[in-house]
C-alpha cells in the first residue's frame, strides 16, 4: 500500500504499533485509536477523515502566527540551501544566530545582552540550572544551591526540568524527583491558596511565601527563584499584579537571582511581547521557545543578564556546556522571520488591545456554567475550572476524568480544548478572528454542557 492509499485506519494501526506518544495513556489510545492531522491553516487543523479541527490551544501554546505561513517555509528553505547545518563550538559562528541573539536583547531590558540557544524549554532550563551553578561557584558562594520552585509549575521533560516542575506526576514518572536542591513553594492561585481574599493583598501574601521558604533554607543556601511569569500547565494560574514587584523586592533583598521561564509566555500570549512586560518583571535568567518560530522548527533560548554572562565570560574560562543543535541556522532564520510577521502585522499588539478583552468578556461567561467554579485569564490563555460542587469547591475525584471528558466532547464537535487537571485551557493563535473566538466558545460550552 503506498502512502496515498494509506486511510485512517491503516495509519492508526502503524500508529499504535510503533509511536509512542509523549503524555500519553497507552491503554486507553489503543482503545480509541489516534486523530491522524494532516493539514494545517491558519487556526484550522485537518484530519485524515477531512474534519476540521480550530485549534484553540495553538497546538501546545506554540503556533502563534497560525499554521501554514509561507515565508516561515521559504525562510528555512533559504537558510538550508545556503547553509544547512553550522555548529558555534570552535570558534565559528554564523549570521542567523549572531543576528537573532541581537533581536531578542534589542527586544528586552538593557541588563539582557547574553543569548545561549537551545531546541526546546526543557533543554533552556537545563542550561539555566547549569548556569547557576556555574555563576555561584565562580562568584566564591558554591553554598547557594537551592532552587525554589513552585507547585503546579511546568518546566519539561528533563531530569532538571523535570524536577523544578510543581505538577507532581511528573515527579513520580522518572523517579526520584524532584532532586534535593529544588523546593517547591504555594503559589498565586487564589482559587485554591486564598479564597476570598482581596486579589493585590493575595498577590503580596503569596510572595511572603517565597521570603518564608528563603529564611527556612538561609539566603546563603539559596541560587535563585523559578516560576512562569504566569502558569500555563498548571492551569491558567494568573498572579494578581502585586505579585511579580513583591517577588522582585525579595529576591534583590536576599540575593537570590530571578529565572523566569518564558516558554509559553514569550512572544505575545499576554498581548505584550513577553509576560515580564507585562507584570514588569526585570530577571537574571529568562527562557523562550515555542513561540519564538511560532512551532515551525524547534528552537528556544536562554538569555541571560551582564550580572551572570560577564562572570562566566570573565572568569570561567571554556564552560563545557551545548548542544548540537545549538543556534541551528534553519530555526534562527524562521525565528526572525517569525518576530517580523510579529511584528509588521501587529499581531501582539492586537492581541492585547483587541483580542485579549473580547476574550476575557467571553470567558467571562461561563462562570455561571453549573461545573466552573473558577475562570481566569492573561492575554489569549485562559482557564475554566471544573468543580463538583460549586458552593464547597470540591473537586471531581481523579478517576473521574471530569476534564478529559469535556476535553473529548469538544474535539468530537470540532474544537481543540485541553484539560490541564480539572481546568479547561484555552490558548488560540494569536491571528484567531473574534468570530473565530465566538465559535471556540460556543463549542466550549456545548461541550461542558454535554460533559454536565
Ligand atoms: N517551560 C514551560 C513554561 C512550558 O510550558 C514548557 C512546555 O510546555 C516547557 C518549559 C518545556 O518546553 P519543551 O516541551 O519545548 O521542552
Amino acid at each position: 500500500m503506498t502512502y496515498q492509499e494509506m486511510d485512517t485506519q491503516a495509519w492508526q494501526v502503524l500508529d499504535r504499533a510503533h509511536y509512542l506518544h509523549p503524555f500519553t495513556d497507552h491503554a486507553s489510545l489503543r482503545q480509541t485509536g489516534s486523530r491522524v492531522a494532516v493539514r494545517g491553516e491558519g487556526v484550522y487543523v485537518w484530519d485524515t477523515e477531512g474534519e476540521r479541527i480550530i485549534d484553540g490551544l495553538s497546538g501546545l501554546g506554540c503556533v502563534n502566527v497560525g499554521y501554514g505561513r509561507p515565508e516561515l517555509v521559504k525562510a528555512a528553505a533559504d537558510q538550508m540551501s545556503e547553509l544547512s547545518y553550522c555548529q558555534s563550538f570552535f570558534k565559528t559562528t554564523h549570521r542567523s544566530a549572531v543576528t537573532l541573539a541581537e533581536k531578542l536583547t534589542s527586544m528586552l531590558p538593557d541588563s539582557l545582552n547574553h543569548v545561549f540557544f537551545q531546541s526546546s524549554g526543557s533543554e533552556a532550563n537545563e542550561t539555566a540550572v547549569r548556569l547557576l551553578r556555574r555563576y555561584w561557584n565562580l562568584v566564591g558562594k558554591p553554598q547557594k544551591r537551592v532552587i525554589i520552585a513552585r507547585e503546579l509549575a511546568y518546566h519539561g521533560s528533563t531530569h532538571m526540568a523535570a524536577s523544578l516542575s510543581g505538577i507532581t506526576p511528573m515527579h513520580f514518572a522518572g523517579g526520584d524527583l524532584p532532586l534535593p536542591t529544588v523546593t517547591h513553594i504555594k503559589t498565586p492561585y487564589q482559587y485554591r491558596n486564598g479564597f476570598g481574599m482581596d486579589p493585590e493583598a493575595f498577590g503580596i501574601l503569596a510572595a511572603s511565601w517565597l521570603e518564608e521558604r528563603i529564611l527556612e533554607i538561609g539566603a546563603d543556601n539559596v541560587a535563585a527563584f523559578y516560576a512562569e511569569p504566569a502558569q500555563s500547565a498548571g492551569g491558567a494560574i494568573c498572579p494578581p499584579m502585586s505579585y511579580w514587584p513583591e517577588i522582585q523586592r525579595i529576591g534583590r533583598k536576599y540575593d537570590v537571582l530571578l529565572v523566569v521561564d518564558e516558554v509559553v509566555m514569550g512572544f505575545g500570549r499576554t498581548g505584550k511581547w513577553f509576560g515580564r512586560d507585562f507584570y514588569g518583571i526585570v530577571p537574571d535568567i529568562m527562557q523562550v521557545g515555542k513561540g519564538l518560530t511560532s512551532g515551525y522548527l524547534p528552537l528556544s533560548a536562554t538569555i541571560i543578564s551582564d550580572r551572570v554572562a560577564d562572570v562566566l565570560i570573565e572568569q570561567g574560562g571554556e564552560w563545557a556546556h551545548g548542544y548540537t543543535y545549538s543556534g541551528h541556522p534553519a530555526c534562527c532564520a524562521v525565528a526572525l522571520e517569525n518576530i517580523r510577521i510579529l511584528e509588521e502585522e501587529g499581531i501582539v499588539e492586537n492581541a492585547g488591545k483587541v483580542l485579549a478583552p473580547y476574550f476575557k468578556a467571553k470567558l467571562e461567561t461561563f462562570a455561571d456554567h453549573p461545573l466552573i467554579g473558577d475562570v481566569r485569564s492573561v492575554g489569549l490563555m485562559g482557564g475554566l475550572e471544573i468543580v463538583k460542587n460549586k458552593a464547597t469547591r470540591e473537586a471531581y475525584d481523579y478517576e473521574a476524568h471530569i476534564g478529559d471528558h469535556c476535553s473529548a466532547e469538544a474535539l468530537k464537535r470540532g474544537l481543540a480544548f485541553r484539560a490541564n487537571g480539572d481546568t479547561m485551557s484555552l490558548m488560540p493563535p494569536l491571528v484567531i478572528t473574534t468570530e473565530q473566538l465566538d465559535t471556540v466558545f460556543d463549542i466550549a460550552r456545548e461541550a461542558l454542557d454535554a460533559t454536565a
